[in-house]
């Protein structure tokens, strides 16, 4: 699920490493370990907790000589976080190390198969089971075992591994997990992700599903499954390395908020050609849009959300009708798909393993099916027949912001094509509409201009133990990641409920001084708001409202009011959430809470 980072060259190669892991500190961790083959010899340091403390046993690598090795971050899915269950794992012998990101979803039966056969182990973890069942099938042969032992795996995993015997060559395989190659001059190396490798090189080879490598310092092959060597194309990566630094924002996350009106016109831009919407739809046709019986959304997470608000704007303009469903529980609900069903998977990082399952599911069925990711040739992505990419660049903070925002943009564009599709919404609707989002950068960037007053509402709230989040039709959207985002970085208990539905049981739990944050941008139920309002100001409650300049009768009725830019009801999401993303990071910063790497999560969640 987090990092992995491997070297092989003339450079010791336990600093280079540990730098390595440190570029993938973001996508979140708990323990972090590091091994080298050196002198015949492999050797391991391991440790629990932050990437420094690795750091300061090893004397920033300095203490461990060898030119080759292999690097983890890892974020405990069997087994507790400590140094033992911390990555990479040897096996008994000591001929063999590994490092894994992902599940060994059989590694339960492997134990028992391998304890018959003289094995013990040392760790609670489900990883050490693959070390021990390379070691078992190794004799005399690294990529014989790797594949033997990769052919008996099932769950998800990308894998590096050393041998002992074998200090020449480093060897990577996956499966549902991504791992890349890093191409240098007389040196390689792999990572689970790609800001890890800038600092050495941008050419990289992608590793397909079951793809083993074998990574010498000069040179690099590749092998299908079977054992048939592939010939892979390189591909260069034009990011900016600077876009994996700060640019002087104490935070990635405040970066990226502030980074959000360039990525909405970025995504938007290109995808208006004439006054006309070009999604870039190679297989899914108009036609296929106009007789489809359903659409499913499969998403996790703030992606779930931008999902939420899709169904209300795709339902209205197709008249079709929308399903949104959390893609961990999509594959197992036996889903009502047809060869008529359209599925949209959405992911930040096109990794999401849960999307990833759902978007498998939904195509076994039959369903056509579109992804809208963020990372270039994902696995998500690469699954689905149809792409829409959002560039929103490098996101790094594990709590999404910039992602969300280009997601959200791609489905109005992708709301109002459909809508065209089916003969609902008109060419002059569609006229005005991309006005109106193209209108979104320059509104949020003078919303952005004005933070201090948000900073200000934090300094009065953040010492809350409990906030509410209510809101209506797409409030009820958006207060679903008002609330996700405070709670995932500043770990305040936070709820977000339909406003009507608080009085059905929720409402009990409003006290004198709770705070509550109500959502007031969406206009035809604004009157209803103000009476959901008064109803928990009766309890006590204090009140933070969001709502349009103008909007005096919720300024009276509210204790405090976030303004919003007076704007066409399609875009005012994008504009409610700029507030309440400020809202969660002040209140974050002022608790002196880790930020861009908020406890027990993670950026890219490769796990089921
Ligand atoms: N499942 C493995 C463990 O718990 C790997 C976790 C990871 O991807 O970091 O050790």
């Amino acid at each position: 699920m987090c990092g992995i980072v491997g070297y092989i060259g003339d450079k010791q190669a336990a600093p280079l490493l540990l730098e390595a892991l440190k570029k993938l500190e973001y996508r979140g961790y708990d323990s972090s370990g590091i091994a080298l083959v050196h002198e015949g010899a492999l050797k391991v340091a391991k440790a629990q907790g932050r990437l420094q403390v690795l750091c300061e046993r090893t004397g920033d690598g300095g203490s461990m000589p060898g030119r080759i090795g292999i690097g983890h971050t890892r974020w405990a899915t069997h087994g507790e976080p400590n140094d033992t269950n911390s990555h990479p794992h040897l096996s008994q012998s000591g001929r063999v190390a590994l490092v894994h990101n992902g599940i060994i979803e059989n590694y339960m039966e492997l134990r028992e198969f391998l304890t018959k056969r003289g094995y013990s182990f040392a760790t609670d973890t489900d990883t050490e089971i693959a070390v021990q069942l390379m070691d078992y099938c190794y004799h005399g042969d690294p990529v014989h075992a790797v594949r033997e032992a990769v052919n008996m795996l099932t769950g998800s995993f990308a894998l590096g591994i050393l041998f002992q015997d074998f200090p020449d060559q480093l060897l990577a395989v996956r499966k549902d997990s991504p791992l890349v190659i890093g191409l240098g001059e007389g040196e390689n190396f792999i990572a689970s992700d790609i800001p890890a490798l800038l600092a050495h090189t941008r050419d990289i080879l992608r590793l397909s599903e079951y793809e083993l490598a074998v990574i010498r310092k000069d040179g690099v092959a590749v092998f299908d499954r079977y054992g048939t060597q592939q010939a892979k194309q390189p591909e260069h990566v034009d990011w900016d390395a600077g876009a994996a630094e700060k640019g002087g924002y104490a935070h990635f996350m405040l970066k990226e908020i502030m980074e959000q009106p360039a990525v909405i016109r970025d995504t938007v831009r290109p995808r208006i050609k004439e006054g006309r919407i070009e999604l870039g739809l190679l297989h899914i046709t108009p036609e296929d849009i106009k007789n489809a019986d359903r659409i499913y959304i499969v998403a996790c997470g703030s992606a779930a959300h931008v999902g939420h608000i899709a169904r209300l704007y795709i339902e209205r303009m197709t008249r079709l009708p929308v399903c949104v469903e959390l893609a961990s529980e999509f594959r197992y609900c036996n889903p009502l798909v047809t060869s008529r069903t359209l599925t949209i998977a959405i992911s930040q990082s096109g990794e999401t393993l849960d999307t990833l399952f759902a978007l498998r599911e939904a195509k076994a069925r039959g369903s056509k099916t579109i992804s809208i990711v963020n990372v270039v040739g994902s696995t998500i992505a690469a699954a689905s027949e149809d792409v829409i990419y959002t560039w929103a660049g490098l996101e790094i903070a594990v709590a999404t912001t910039k992602a969300y925002s280009a997601q959200l943009a791609v489905c109005y564009l992708l709301s109002l094509y459909m809508g065209q599709c089916r003969g609902i919404v008109s060419a002059a609707e569609t006229a005005e509409a991309l006005e109106q989002i193209q209108a979104l950068p320059a509104q949020i960037e003078r919303q952005l201009a004005e933070s201090q007053s948000i900073q200000y509402l934090a300094s009065l709230y953040f010492g809350c133990k409990d906030i509410f989040f209510i809101g209506r039709n797409l409030d009820y959207a958006m207060a679903l990641e008002g609330s996700l985002k405070l709670k995932e970085i500043s770990y305040i208990h936070s709820e977000a409920y339909a406003a009507g539905e608080l009085k059905h049981g929720t409402i009990s739990l409003i006290e004198p001084g709770t705070l509550v944050v109500a959502l007031c941008t969406y206009a035809p139920l604004r009157d209803k708001m103000i009476s959901n309002i008064r109803e928990v100001k009766a309890r006590g409650a204090t009140v933070l409202a969001i709502t349009e300049e103008g909007m005096e009768q919720v300024q009276e009725t509210a204790d405090h009011v976030m303004w919003l830019p007076k704007a066409p009801e399609l875009v005012t999401p994008s504009l409610a959430i700029i507030p309440l993303q400020l809202f969660a990071y002040y209140v974050a910063l002022l608790k002196g809470c880790d930020i861009d790497k908020p406890r027990n999560l993670a950026k890219s969640v490769t796990v089921e």
